[in-house]
């Protein structure tokens, strides 16, 4: 098998073409620019998900703490409702009654005292103080939600100024045996706590904490801006219900300011929830840097390699110029033009064989000059040629279908090779050549060629020399027969008549 490989490499050995060169340096360089932008856009999916975590650990962990504190001051809230039902109570001194309803818990430094208002929104027990001054708190929200609904549970307030410090207000319902109406409890969580919470974690400046209500209402932001507390952010697109779900995140505008973040939302399930925000300059400016880095690598190593191809291109096109005049040159006979006798040689074999194969007739004129020693010792040796060039112009005028082979045989002899043409037709050829020289000469020179015809259809294991005797004995039977004239050759024994 490999034996067959070399043989087939010895006869027609591989070349690249210019074409070939730019074809496949041209699929080399998108298939391999292909890989470099996926490997890097997964280099960037990378540093996407990196920061997705971290931003979902960081605003997990606030949402966990705020959940706890929420959840013990809630503790406490429930401990004062159920304590205001006790009937004892009211049996009770001031200080009693404190220690009863009250835990340590609700004196923690960001936690507000916690009030007990009555049925009318009334002030009547402060956990700051054994003698409150009077308060009404009946219009307040955190009010009005526990006296018109039983169900509210724990109430979280808007953010608020409560008691002289911007606060959020958890409250729950005091309610009797029966459901009836008694009261409110309600406590603080001072905005201190937040910012002491944010301050404790290590951020960038525009990096974004947003604490979050179910119903989408701003409680803190960090950076903190008063303007946006309380501000209810329901509407917006990206932040709905449906869209920013527990663990969800989303690139683009947050609601405060244009810069397009990556905003992670907490995965607790408390009251409240937390959404981080990294710019995405920060989260790929890393990515950004190495990506440059290795696209201009990328970039020369392309140019580069083009430019390559390019000069490799050329020198390719020139050498395959230069071999196709060599080429012409091996095989055009330098006086006349027309085909030299290596050339005649491989064509009538190729034709010989094809016509064997299709049998079709091939046919061939053998062209020989009249006199021509005369000529030459007459007019000189190149006034002979000039005359043999004006013979390669008779015949080339007088052949022109596409597979015809005129050829310089030798010194002034000449062989036309005329694929799938009768004897007569080739005939015929042969006059037309032998009028036009001496159509030509009578005015110049008075050159006259005899022609020897023969055409056959090759029998199978003959060899076209049979042909080319066959056309010879013709030309000599020309020669013979008074020169200046055509002949037609006698059948060879193997062969059949055209
Ligand atoms: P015939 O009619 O029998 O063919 O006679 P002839 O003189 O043409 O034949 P011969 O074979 O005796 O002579 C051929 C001559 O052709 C000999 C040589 O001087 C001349 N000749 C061969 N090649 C060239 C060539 O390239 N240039 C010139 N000028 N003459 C050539
Ligand atoms: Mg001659
Ligand atoms: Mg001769």
């Amino acid at each position: 098998m490999l034996s067959g490989w070399r043989d087939a490499m010895a006869r027609r050995p591989w070349r690249i073409s210019a074409k070939l060169l730019i074809i496949s340096s041209v699929v080399t360089v998108i298939g391999f620019s292909a890989i470099c932008v996926n490997v890097m856009l997964d280099m960037r999916r990378g540093e996407e998900a990196l920061a997705r975590q971290t931003l979902e650990n960081l605003a997990t962990t606030i949402d966990s703490d705020i959940s706890r504190n929420i959840e013990i001051y809630d503790l406490s809230l429930k401990a004062v409702a159920s304590g205001m039902l006790l009937p004892e109570l009211a049996t009770v001194s001031k200080s009693i009654r404190h220690l009863i309803l009250f835990d340590h818990a609700t004196t923690a430094r960001h936690f507000g005292a916690i009030q007990v208002f009555d049925a009318e929104g009334r002030l009547t027990v402060d956990a700051s103080t054994l003698d409150p001054s009077p308060e009404n708190r009946s219009e307040e929200d955190y009010f009005k939600v526990h006296r018109d609904n039983p169900e509210a549970g724990l109430f979280i307030s808007r953010p608020m100024l409560f008691r002289g410090a911007y606060s959020i207000v958890l409250s729950r319902r005091i309610g009797d045996a029966d459901g009836g109406f008694m009261g409110v409890v309600a406590g603080s969580i001072r905005f201190s706590y937040f910012h002491e919470l944010f301050e404790r974690l290590n951020l960038d400046p525009s990096d974004t904490i947003t604490v979050l209500k179910r119903d989408r209402t701003i409680m803190m932001r960090r950076p903190f801006d008063l303007d946006v507390i309380g501000k209810n952010l329901a509407a917006l697109q990206s932040w709905k219900a449906d869209n920013l779900k527990a663990g969800g995140a989303y690139e683009g505008q947050g609601p405060v300011d244009a810069t397009p973040r990556l905003y992670v939302r907490s995965t607790g399930s408390g009251p409240l929830f937390v959404v981080a925000g990294k710019p995405l300059a920060a989260v790929f400016e890393l990515w950004q840097k190495e990506a440059v880095r290795i696209g201009a690598v990328v970039l020369a190593l392309i140019l580069f390699m083009l430019a390559s191809t390019l000069v490799l291109a050329r020198e390719i096109g020139r050498r395959a110029e230069a071999e196709r005049k060599l080429e012409e040159m091996a095989t055009t006979d330098a006086l006349t033009g027309l085909r030299n006798r290596r050339k005649f040689d491989q064509v009538i074999d190729v034709e010989w064989r094809r016509a064997m194969r299709q049998k079709t007739p091939v046919a061939l004129l053998m062209i020989d000059a009249d006199h021509f020693k005369a000529y030459n010792d007459t007019f000189g040796h190149q006034a002979g040629d000039q005359v043999l060039v004006g013979i390669a112009i008779c015949i080339s005028d007088s052949v022109s279908r596409a597979g015809d082979c005129a050829a310089r045989y030798g010194g002034e002899e000449f062989a036309v090779l005329l694929p799938n043409i009768s004897a007569t037709d080739a005939f015929k050829v042969a006059e037309t050549i032998r009028v036009k020289v001496q159509g030509w000469s009578d005015d110049q020179t008075s050159s006259t060629v005899s022609c020897g015809v023969a055409s056959f259809v090759p029998a199978s294991g003959t060899d076209w020399p049979i042909l080319v005797a066959a056309a010879d004995k013709a030309l000599y039977a020309a020669k013979a027969g008074g020169r200046n004239q055509s002949v037609i050759a006698t059948l060879p024994k193997l062969s059949l008549v055209a």
